[in-house]
């Protein structure tokens, strides 16, 4: 259903109740509560908080709901080494309309907590071919119109297998459009670099690399991921996940990389339920979570995705951003209104960012991606987790 009007609305930042007109997919005003206006498909609500809807900028369909089978598959460290071998294990043995199945019920979870575009990295090694790739394109197809679905080329067992580099140029040929990484997983993770940004640079596609994740700054590639994004000109284009080695540095050698990561125009993807569950094993409260707000507070794009639903990576979580943000909220301490503010933009305008979206909101020309939230506080937007009681996906109802 196409929404040419919404009503009674309380709004993010703005005082009062409004009413909101849309055409086209997008907001063209918005007005006192109880201004004249169109009648014909109105979402009432109801003095509830209308925000922006959600974007997930790191988010693996393929390996949702497998927890169970994990489980009965043998036992899993919470350590990220145990959870791809955990998956790796199980890659064999699960069909792939299992998969898809899993696959399509994740992005219906999803959306049903508001979440109108993802990016999902999609699992590519030579035993598995572009299987995978084709199943999320058929899902891509699916549920266009109600989520966007954008798609990374992405080799979770690295590049070092025979065939592994054939097989990612091969998929940013057939409906890939982001590079993907992981150079932890590899030998020789600089080669790991050199090849993916080569790609990248290449086809011209964006890129979004799995990077740090580990509790032990040492191991950084960041300086690496620093220097080839400025060596090929590619500000804009280069996001990086986890990077828990940065919650483990000092607070000067924090400064400096966020610093480094805002003026080399580099994304940072945090992802809370994964990052807090496999990691911070080491020294007595280590949190093992990028400092969100230090990052956006110095200039660095910043998003909280979910990553994974209900597997070996993720056992907590249900699909909802708002849950993810609430998780970064408490471990980063960000309960002041700044802190509040900097959850609601990692959940919407940051992630549409990375995603190359056009502005989306409440506000006047903004595209009309909307969630009404059970709430009539937009302070509570993130620290009450509310429910999503209605989506829009430019203006349109589903
Ligand atoms: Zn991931």
């Amino acid at each position: 259903v196409l929404i040419d009007r919404i009503t009674s609305a309380r709004l993010p930042g703005r005082p009062g109740l409004h009413d909101l007109r849309l055409a086209a997919g997008r907001v063209t005003s918005v007005e006192p509560a109880g201004s004249p206006g169109p009648q014909e498909q109105v979402l009432a609500a109801e003095g509830r908080v209308v925000a922006p809807a959600f974007v997930d900028a790191h988010v693996h369909l393929d390996k949702a709901h497998l927890l169970d089978a994990a489980e009965a598959a043998g036992p899993h460290d919470p350590r990220l080494g145990s959870a791809i071998a955990a998956v790796d294990r199980l890659r064999g043995q699960i069909p792939l309309h299992q998969v898809r199945v899993n696959a399509a019920r994740a992005l219906a979870t999803l959306h049903r907590h508001g979440t109108v575009a993802a990016r999902a990295h999609v699992e590519l090694e030579p035993k598995g071919g572009l299987g995978l790739l084709e199943l999320h394109l058929e899902l891509q197809a699916e549920v266009a119109g109600r989520l966007d679905l954008e798609l990374v080329a992405f080799p979770q067992l690295g590049l070092e297998p025979a065939g592994a580099r054939d097989l990612l140029v091969s998929a940013m040929g057939e409906g890939a459009t982001v590079v993907g990484g992981c150079p932890y997983v590899d030998d020789d993770p600089v080669a790991h670099l050199d090849a993916v940004f080569g790609l990248a640079d290449r086809v011209g596609a964006p890129l979004d690399l799995h990077l740090d994740f580990t509790d032990d700054a040492a191991c950084s590639h960041l300086d690496l991921v620093v220097e080839r994004t400025r060596a090929l000109d590619l500000g804009g284009r280069v996001t990086i996940g986890h990077v828990t080695t940065l919650a483990a540095l000092g607070p000067d050698r924090q400064a400096a990389a966020f610093a480094r990561l805002a003026d080399a125009g580099i994304a940072l993807v945090v992802l809370p339920a994964t990052d807090l569950y496999l990691g911070g094993h080491g020294e007595p409260g280590t949190r093992s979570l990028a400092p969100v707000e230090r990052a956006m507070a110095a200039g660095v794009t910043v998003a909280v995705a979910t990553n994974n639903l209900a597997n070996p990576f993720a056992p907590f979580g249900n699909g909802s951003l708002v849950q993810a943000a609430w998780l970064a909220g408490i471990t980063r301490r960000m309960g002041d209104a700044a802190g509040r503010a900097q959850l609601l933009d990692a959940i919407t305008a940051h992630p549409a960012a990375i995603l190359g979206r056009e502005a989306h909101g409440p506000g006047p020309g903004a595209r009309a991606d909307l969630v009404v939230l059970d709430t009539c506080d937009p302070e509570a937007a993130i620290t009450q987790a509310p429910a999503v009681v209605a989506t829009l996906h430019g203006g349109r109802r589903a």
